[in-house]
Parts: C-alpha cells; sequence; structure tokens
C-alpha cells in the first residue's frame, strides 16, 4: 500500500507554524545601511544555525497547518497547557510546545486557535476482527475475536515499525472511506458444519457508537486500540473504551506506553488488558531506533503493575540492535523484579520492513534463546511469537509443566483453561488472565 505524499517526518522545507521570533528588526527601523547589511548577515547565520539544528534535533512540527479546521475529525484536545505564544501538549513524554497551526510530532495533533485538538477523532485508519492472539493476547479469552482498529499516527518512529503505513501517516493523507466489518454471518457447509462470514461496509467516520455496535455484530469480546499508537488517539479511544465498557465488552490497548502519567491514570480503570511493546532494554538503542527514550515506558509499566491492569509485555527482536545476550537478559530482570513472574512476556520475530528493510528476518534460534534467558530468570509465561508452529507459542502450566494451551499461529488448537476457569486441570496452578 502507497500513498500519494507520503513524506518523511523531519526536515522537510515549507512555511512553518510558529511566528517569526520578535527579535528580528523591521527593514524600515534600522539606523543605516551598514547595521542593516550587519543585521541581515546576522539572521542569514542564524537562519543557516536554525537549519542544522532543525536537522539534528526536529521541533515537535516543522510544517505548517495545512489541515482544515472544519473537518469533522477535529476535536478538542485534553491534557494541554498555555505555553509561551503557543500551547503544549501534555498527553506524551514529549511534550511538544505549538505555537499557532504548529502541529506534534505524532502528525495528529494540532494547536487552533490556542487549542490543543485532535485531528482523527473517528477516522480508522485500520479496522479488522482478529483473533486475540494476533494482538498477541494470549491471557484473556483464548480463541475469541476482537475487534481492532487504529487511526493514523504515532508519536515514535521506530525503523523497523510493522505498521507503518498507518503509524507514519497524516491523517489528510488517508483513504477518505474504510471499509469496516459490520457483522458475522453464520453459514453452513453441504456436510452441515458451521463457519462465520465477516461483513463490511465502508464509512467515512467510524464512530465511538458505530464501534461498539459492530463489535458486538461481530461476536467480538473486546475491542482493541492497536495497529500503531492509541496513546495519540486518546480521546477517541477513551470514549470508544467507556461505551465497550458499558456494552460488556472488555478494551484491549496495544502500545508503546509512551504517554504521561495523568492521561494514563484517567485512561487505566476503563483497560482489562494492556499489552506494551518494551522496544529494548537500553536506552541508546530506543533513542536511535524509536526516537523515545525508555524511562517512561517504565514507569507506564510500573504504574500498571501498581493498578493491577493485566498487562503482557513484548519485545521484537531485531538482528544485530536489540538482540545482544546483555540486552536480552537485563530485559527479563528488569520484567521479573518489577512486573513480577507472572507477567506473559513475548520475545517476536521481526520482519524486513520500513527502513531497515535491508535487516535479515530474526532467526528462531535468537527466539530460542531469549526464551531460555527469560525462563532461566524465572518467568513463568515467556513466548516465541510470529513464529507458528513453535512450541514457545503454547502456555505451559508453570508447576506440572503441562501444555493449558496448544496454539498454532493465531488458532488455538486445545484450552484446558478456559473451562476451568483459569486453574491448571491436572494440579489446580492458578494462571493469570481473564478466562
Ligand atoms: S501526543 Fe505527544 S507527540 Fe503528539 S502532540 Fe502531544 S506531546 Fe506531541
Amino acid at each position: 500500500m502507497t500513498y500519494k505524499g507520503l513524506v518523511p517526518h523531519f526536515g522537510l522545507p515549507g512555511k512553518s507554524a510558529g511566528r517569526a521570533p520578535d527579535f528580528f528588526p523591521c527593514p524600515g527601523q534600522s539606523t543605516g545601511r551598514a547595521a542593516a547589511a550587519v543585521l541581515s548577515g546576522f539572521a542569514a547565520a542564524l537562519a543557516v544555525a536554525a537549519a542544522a539544528l532543525i536537522a539534528f534535533y526536529p521541533p515537535p512540527s516543522t510544517f505548517a497547518a495545512l489541515y482544515p479546521p472544519q473537518n469533522n475529525h477535529v476535536r478538542t484536545g485534553r491534557f494541554a497547557g498555555i505555553a509561551c505564544n503557543g500551547v503544549q501538549c501534555r498527553l506524551c513524554p514529549y511534550n511538544c510546545f505549538l505555537p499557532e497551526g504548529a502541529r506534534g510530532r505524532c502528525k495528529v495533533r494540532i494547536n487552533y486557535g490556542g487549542r490543543i485538538k485532535t485531528l482523527v477523532y473517528s477516522q480508522a485508519a485500520a479496522v479488522h476482527v482478529d483473533p486475540i492472539e494476533k494482538k498477541p493476547v494470549y491471557h484473556m479469552y483464548p480463541g475469541s475475536l476482537i475487534y481492532s482498529l487504529a487511526t493514523p499516527g504515532c508519536n515514535l518512529s521506530c525503523k523497523g515499525c510493522q505498521n507503518w503505513e498507518i503509524s507514519q501517516l497524516y491523517p489528510e493523507q488517508a483513504p477518505r472511506r474504510v471499509s469496516v466489518p459490520s457483522a458475522l454471518e453464520v453459514r453452513f457447509l453441504p456436510d452441515g458444519r458451521a463457519y462465520g462470514e465477516i461483513r463490511s461496509t465502508e464509512t467515512d467516520s467510524l464512530t465511538p457508537e458505530d464501534i461498539v455496535k459492530y463489535a458486538l455484530a461481530t461476536r467480538s469480546k473486546a475491542v482493541a486500540y492497536t495497529y500503531a499508537e492509541p496513546v495519540v488517539f486518546y480521546e477517541y479511544m477513551y470514549d470508544t473504551a467507556l461505551l465497550a465498557r458499558k456494552a460488556g465488552l472488555k478494551n484491549v490497548m496495544v502500545s508503546a506506553g509512551y504517554i504521561n502519567p495523568e492521561p494514563l491514570a484517567e485512561l487505566l480503570p476503563l483497560m482489562d488488558v494492556v499489552k506494551i511493546d518494551l522496544k529494548g532494554y537500553n536506552e541508546k538503542f530506543y533513542r536511535a531506533y524509536a526516537g523515545g527514550s525508555l524511562e517512561p515506558v517504565k514507569r507506564t509499566l510500573l504504574e500498571l503493575k501498581k493498578k493491577r491492569v493485566l498487562s503482557e509485555v513484548v519485545n521484537l527482536v531485531i538482528p544485530g540492535l536489540n538482540d545482544s545476550e546483555a540486552d536480552l537478559a537485563a530485559l527479563s530482570a528488569w520484567v521479573k523484579e518489577n512486573l513480577g513472574a507472572d507477567t506473559p512476556l513475548f520475545f517476536s520475530r521481526f520482519t524486513p520492513n520500513y527502513l531497515v528493510s535491508e535487516l535479515p528476518p530474526t532467526p528462531v534460534a535468537t527466539l530460542e534463546k531469549a526464551r531460555a534467558i527469560a525462563l532461566k530468570r524465572g518467568l513463568k509465561f515467556v513466548y516465541a511469537g510470529n513464529a507458528p508452529g513453535h512450541p514457545g507459542e503454547n502456555t505451559y502450566c508453570p508447576k506440572c509443566g503441562k501444555v493449558l494451551i496448544r496454539r498454532y499461529g493465531f488458532a488455538v488448537l486445545e484450552d484446558r483453561l478456559t473451562p476451568t476457569g483459569g486453574r491448571c486441570p491436572w494440579d489446580g496452578t492458578k494462571i493469570p488472565g481473564i478466562w
């Protein structure tokens, strides 16, 4: 899938959304030609220095506000403060300062008239009914369907993003109309066996009410905010989660965890499972690969633990970037010591993508090494992700070692936990999760 006009995030030429700096003198006020020449030379040098600075340390937005404020996906955003000559978005740790008309690093939040606006309310860019194993979430309703959606935009810029065609998209680049699953029809094969077929409808606005209606009609047990980064469509996610909870659906957020404490605290009571993509355990790698920082993600994970929200952690293992034994051991140790041995931890296989398409896929042996390290550290539920048929896809009883859930890819072949309410049928060990 390609989008016309897709542009790199940084360094675009174009009108800056900010005001001209106040300290540039107006030409008519100069005291003479010599002074004007000095000043213009100074201004030129300043412009060159600023351009160099922007190239290395891009500000939150180097774009003009090209987005029409009357667009029906524009809504008032939350978590913002007034700052000098603009506003500061405080939704995520970037805390972007936005002069009038400027857009945040996530591409989907903007300062219009001194107020933060989200540009993607009800603007779903990808909507599917997935097996819950695809999230991957392994400790809630195995084998169930989950209504999954994303808007354009992301606050990180991972070089190997597996969903970059959504995450790196500007809202105005997204297709106006999208196909969304709207019902599940039960059909029968000639031999009498039943199967389900998803029906779809096209829309240019998928409201929270629609999502709940379609999730119920497709027999989904939960709604997932996923694919790209749900933090950047916070208001849309929050309103949907509220309605979904009232309708008896569960809520699952699949996120990189790059969010500030206040919005996280308001959101967590609505979330049943939070899946955090912990990209590595190395600050240098986080900055170079994702453009973010490890500390805020750790803070999010600790908050999930404190608030007793069921969380699962996934680490995408990328050859040569974050697959050293030292990093894998440090990550496993931190999860065990801070989140507990019961925390499900996935080591997922990377496939070449986006800006690191020259790298090879993760060898299965590396996933096995990572898994062995984490199991040795004492973690009880360690999985191999994106490795269909690998024994590391199964859930084992940590006490007797028997298979409790047998999987193949996104399919559940055998489930011994749901009928027992989450207890091992052989020795009664309680397995954390929602069963
Ligand atoms: S969500 Fe984050 S990246 Fe987006 S505008 Fe707010 S602070 Fe900036």
